[in-house]
């Protein structure tokens, strides 16, 4: 009989999806007309109110809106920037107690220790199946390391060469899968989930992470069917949360037609017009090809569009009818009234399509005023109007630095949130202004390796946050004053 390997030598996949989890809400908009919507945060925006939701970031006019109930609850951790996507934690160890002379003996004081895998290779090569699963252990702990340290391209190798020496444990095949879906690789995340359910049919695990990978590959239909096999296995919030909201994709887009292009998958419901959606594939394509130019990368599959008439748009997203695109891992754009792709709707794409590309390419690490920054950039937004204030803004010094405005931004009182959004364009549009594309292009580099944006700034441009606030400000004056 085969040696089972002991549970909890291995890891518990624990995949929390952010972006699907419900969340404490934070703030209410009253309109009105009475109704409420609930918000993570709401900023006002002057003429607009701005806010934050699970799935992105979403405008109301003002004039609709009656007035705002601040809550004080804490805000969910989805980035403010409206690509709130897939944020899959990574694998964590077990407690140190189930850690093995093998797991201790490969990593320890803080590195890998190559010898010792090393060794266990020779081994494994002249012995038994138990030195096999002695080398694959080694690899997978080294992989492990990897993923906790951001390093992403390693974990894969060093995991994918621990299969060689247990092909048959679902455990690697799992992981493999997630690391896969980190790289929005779903088709072949799911390639290594279908070798694990060979193996391991009633793992809830390998139904979750399948579930992710068809919602990935813009498949609600097969997600509800494993993400509800998931939950026959085992009770899950994350996955009922994920679960509730593929159905309500599915229901709506049961009679949707589909439309393919190189690079997306778009979806309308039959009262759009066929004319409308192939302009938008085309629009689409047109943004892809330069987006693509400018960073060097292209998304590895498909990206998932979703047309919605508004009334739709408001049932699925939980938005109201007016709001404009968002992208919540697929972009989703409504259209009703239009029958061509106006200026405004083709700057709408490329911003959100600009989110899809920062995303993926930097694994999701993106900080929120890179990606609200580049997104604007490429747009075609420019900071000539918001100079003036901007500079005020600086000689006051009452602006947040650019490692304050990493990470979320519900939590910024409204005024401030406003100056996020402008500086991060000023930052970004000074960037390539002054050193071009590629340096851009080589932080989300180090960005997506794991690297933390800071440094990344000090390797490329050999700024620190404070520098690049300076120059920021210094190129607004030469510039626009
Ligand atoms: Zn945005």
């Amino acid at each position: 009989m085969r040696q089972r390997w002991n549970a909890s030598t291995w890891l518990c996949l624990a995949l929390i999806v952010s972006a699907m989890a419900p969340s404490a809400l934070g703030d209410e908009i009253v309109l009105k007309n009475g109704k409420r919507i609930a918000a993570l945060s709401v900023v006002d925006e002057g003429d607009k109110v701005r806010y934050e939701t699970a799935a992105g970031s979403l405008v109301l006019p003002k004039s609709i809106v009656d007035h705002i109930e601040k809550g004080e609850g804490p805000a969910a951790e989805t980035g403010a920037n409206g690509a709130a996507q897939l944020a899959i934690t990574p694998p964590a160890l077990d407690s140190p107690a189930s850690g093995s002379e093998i797991q201790r003996n490969t990593v320890h004081d803080g590195g890998i220790d190559r010898e010792y895998i090393a060794r266990l290779e020779n081994e494994a090569r002249s012995g038994g199946r138990r030195a096999n699963d002695s080398a694959a252990l080694a690899y997978h702990t080294a992989a492990q390391f990897e993923l906790t340290h951001g390093e992403l391209e390693r974990a894969l190798a060093d995991e994918r060469t621990s299969l060689i020496y247990a092909p048959e444990q679902p455990v690697l095949l799992m992981n493999m899968a997630y690391l896969h879906l980190r790289r929005s690789e779903y088709k072949q995340s799911l390639d290594y989930l279908d070798r694990a359910r060979r193996l391991a049919p009633d793992n809830p695990d390998v139904a979750k992470l399948s579930g992710w990978a068809y919602y990935g590959l813009n498949k609600p239909d097969e997600a509800v069917a494993q993400w509800r096999h998931a939950l026959a296995l085992r009770p899950d919030p994350e996955v009922k949360a994920a679960l509730e909201k593929a159905e309500r994709d599915s229901r709506e887009e049961a009679d949707y037609r589909e439309n393919e292009s190189a690079h997306f998958t778009l979806r309308y419901s039959g009262s759009a017009e066929p004319a409308l959606a192939r302009d938008i594939l085309r629009t689409l394509e047109g943004h892809f090809q330069s987006i693509e130019s400018e960073l060097d990368y292209a998304p590895p599959d498909s990206i998932g569009v979703i047309l919605y008439t508004q009334e739709a748009f408001a049932d699925i997203t939980r938005a109201p009818a007016w709001v404009g695109a968002l992208n919540d891992g697929r972009i989703r754009v409504p259209v009703q009234g239009l029958s061509s792709v106006t200026p405004e709707l083709s700057r709408v794409l490329k911003h959100e399509l600009t989110h899809s590309f920062v995303q993926q390419k930097t694994r999701g690490r993106a900080p929120t005023w890179l990606q609200e920054g580049f997104a604007q950039w490429m747009e075609g937004k420019r900071s000539g109007g918001a100079a003036p204030e901007l500079l005020r803004n600086y000689a006051s010094k009452q602006y947040q630095s650019l490692g304050q405005l990493e990470t979320t931004w519900m939590r910024l009182p409204d005024e401030a949130a406003a100056y996020a959004y402008s500086w991060s364009l000023a930052a970004v549009e000074y960037i390539v202004q002054t050193d071009g594309m590629g340096d851009l292009e080589r932080i989300l580099d180090r960005i997506g390796a794991g690297e933390a944006t800071e440094q990344a700034l000090r390797e490329v441009l050999h700024d620190s946050y404070g520098d690049l606030m300076d120059g920021t400000a210094e190129y607004l004056r030469k510039t626009y004053q």
